[in-house]
């Protein structure tokens, strides 16, 4: 999904009505009531919803825009089967799904700490957000190629809200496993039972930029909350008694439309004081504390739990709510902890305007056919490191490029190219394919890795060594 991880600078405020088209690599303004000769398209089942909701009980959180369009139980944007989301067909491909080596790669790296951790006899992979099942099915093999008859995985457990891609995951991972019944499906990465005798290896990969974010903005009042409003009420200044919208500043336009004919039909705008959920999270980093008036910030509450979560299980044992005690005293091996890798555009900073949305490998206004687009945003690795901290390690994050090539991507193409037994085509084809996973203009440097070990390995953990990345 290589598209979507554009850097910010081309999303900053003013031009959030841009879109961008990949092989004219030009800009061009996204049509707007003023100036469109077309009418505008017909409501979405979530558009709808929004409005309503919207009409019933004022502006909405960004994060419930985002949970609504995207995770709808049946309208949702990963959730309807009539998406094609994935691939050329689809709005993104994903690093997988451009290469094999990908999944290999992370595979091996789970290898060696599972091979530093004493070799636990029991292992568990955990997946949030699986997509195809295309990585998972990679890290699958390789684990079997590499530890043959002593395989030690026993249990597969997939983080999925979405039905249709259960199934397509279904289909993918059955042959991978030695029954069926290894494959366990979850709506909620709380649902992933704890296993203090198992290894645990836990990868994300494009999960948590998908997490719904909360837009907030510093006032002289602290911080504010920047909602979804609509734009088909009747745009009214806020200090003016019979304003509609009394209650918040309009952030996209100063003059009101006199047409039923706008669109987009949502808008942002300001809560005119902080709100409960702006405060809270405003203090939830020491980071957002000192920054100055008029910073936006884009802040996933989900983002934290889930990673807390995922710090306890990669953590294991007596970490684990819940676990039965005497169950980890008895651990004969007493290492048993995990790994993970969370990989993800973003950095380790919180990020002001990365929310963006996509459809047909095209960048959209956010606001475009809600629930028919994907919708993202950067992580913010330092916000997850800080939600894990006490639990794990965390390494990193360094960039795409830097983890596979220093995993040995080269000597893996190698081997391939070797396979392709002089077919030329297959050759050109890996090539350019790992070409395009570590190119530093594109997804070598946008995507990041970020490490997790339980904390009995060594402080420093390969290739996530001094700020090379
Ligand atoms: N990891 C895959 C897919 C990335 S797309 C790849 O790289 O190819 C995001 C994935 O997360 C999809 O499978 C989507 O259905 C799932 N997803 C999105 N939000 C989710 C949530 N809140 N809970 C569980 N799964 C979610």
């Amino acid at each position: 999904m290589w598209l979507r991880s554009l850097h910010p600078r081309i999303l900053s405020p003013s031009l959030s009505r841009l879109h961008y088209h990949p092989t004219r690599a030009c800009l061009r303004f996204y049509s707007d009531a003023t100036t469109k000769s077309a009418p505008p398209p017909p409501i979405t089942k979530v558009e709808k919803l929004v409005l309503d909701s919207i009409k019933a009980t004022g502006p909405i959180p960004f994060a419930t825009y985002m949970q609504l369009c995207l995770s709808h139980p049946t309208h949702g944007y990963y959730t309807n089967p009539n998406h094609a989301v994935f691939g050329t067909r689809g709005d993104f491909t994903t690093s997988p799904e451009i290469s094999q080596v990908f999944g290999e790669i992370i595979g091996i790296w789970f290898l060696s700490q599972w091979v530093s951790a004493g070799k636990p006899e029991r292992v568990r992979l955990v997946e949030l957000g699986p997509g195809r099942g295309t990585l998972m099915s990679d890290i699958l093999r390789v684990i079997s190629q590499v530890t043959k008859s002593v395989n030690p995985v026993r249990a597969v457990h997939l983080v999925e809200t979405s039905r249709p891609l259960r199934e397509q995951q279904a289909v993918v991972l059955e042959r991978r496993v030695a029954s069926r019944s290894n494959l366990h499906w979850h709506d909620a990465v709380d649902e992933v039972p704890p296993a203090p005798d198992t290894y645990t290896m836990l990868v994300a990969h494009e999960f948590f930029d998908a997490l719904p974010v909360h837009v907030l903005q510093k006032t002289q009042q602290g911080w504010n909350e920047v909602l979804v409003a609509s734009s088909l009420e009747p745009l009214k200044d806020p200090r003016r008694a019979e304003s509609t919208t009394p209650d918040s500043t309009d952030l996209d336009s100063e003059t009101a439309p006199d047409s039923a004919m706008v669109y987009p039909r949502l808008r942002r705008v300001l809560s005119p004081a902080p709100t409960g959920i702006s405060t809270v999270l405003g203090a939830s980093s020491p980071r957002f504390q000192a920054m100055a008036e008029g910073t936006t910030i884009e802040v996933s509450p989900a983002a934290y739990r889930i990673g807390r979560k995922v710090g306890e299980m990669v953590a294991g044992g007596k970490r684990e709510t819940g676990v039965d005690e005497a169950a980890v005293e008895n651990n004969v091996k007493g290492t048993v902890g995990g790994c993970g890798l969370i990989v993800d555009y973003g950095g380790a900073k919180v990020h002001e305007d990365s929310f963006r949305a996509f459809k047909n490998h095209e960048i959209v206004d956010v606001f475009h056919r809600p629930g028919e687009c994907d919708l993202t945003t950067n992580v913010d690795f330092a916000f997850l490191s800080e939600a894990m901290g006490d639990l794990v390690k965390t390494h990193g994050p360094i960039s795409q490029r830097t983890f596979l090539t220093r995993m040995g991507l080269d000597v893996r193409m190698e081997a391939l190219a070797l396979a392709a037994e002089g077919d030329k085509e297959r050759e050109g084809g890996l090539k350019t394919a790992a070409k395009r996973l570590v190119d530093p203009l594109g997804m070598g440097a946008e995507y990041r890795f970020m490490g997790i070990t339980s904390g009995k390995e060594a402080d420093e953990v390969w290739p996530f060594v001094e700020q090379l990345g």
